[in-house]
């Protein structure tokens, strides 16, 4: 992703409206530091489109939850094959917390496998990383991650990045 590139910042500028979270997903999907993102709030077809223009394969995705209700999620990737991988093993699923699932999810979104363990065991469990640092990242650390800090600093560029355009 090129982001000197007029048309890339035009796009991450109207994603930000849309929501900042949205925007920043997506660059991060865009720099291959997450495979695959999934975005729960509904995107009508503008906001798929902007994801398209910078590169973006998109999918909405029907799943239900306890109730019976239907949502739609938007999964988006540079890969048709993690696309598929979502789509087969979710597509028309009800929503689940289970540890299998977290760790398939963890895969697909591009979490650090260590981080998504001691999730499983202890949610939220103490770490040794600032607030401001925490929140720029989509897993929760393990406590002395030996994978997190690298990931950090590539998030905190694409995070910083996007705060300018
Ligand atoms: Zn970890």
């Amino acid at each position: 992703m090129d982001f000197d590139s007029p048309e890339v910042k035009k796009c991450a500028r109207a994603l930000k409206e849309i929501d900042f979270e949205l925007a920043y997903l997506a660059l991060l999907t865009c720099e291959g530091l997450k495979p695959l993102s999934r975005w729960e709030k509904p995107l009508d077809g503008d906001g798929l489109e902007l994801l398209q223009q910078i590169g973006l394969l998109t999918k909405q995705i029907r799943r239900t939850v306890k109730t019976g209700k239907e949502v739609v999620e938007t999964i988006f990737s540079r890969s048709p094959a993690y696309i598929q991988l979502y789509e087969q093993h979710f597509g028309n699923s009800p929503i689940d917390k289970s540890a299998q699932t977290q760790r398939f999810e963890g895969f697909l979104f591009g979490y650090p496998p260590c981080c998504v363990n001691q999730y499983i065991r202890r949610p939220y469990a103490a770490n040794n990383l600032a607030a401001q640092e925490q929140k720029i990242l989509f897993h929760w650390a393990c406590r002395n991650c030996k994978i997190t800090p690298a990931l950090l600093t590539a998030c905190k560029n694409v995070y910083n990045l996007l705060n300018s355009c």
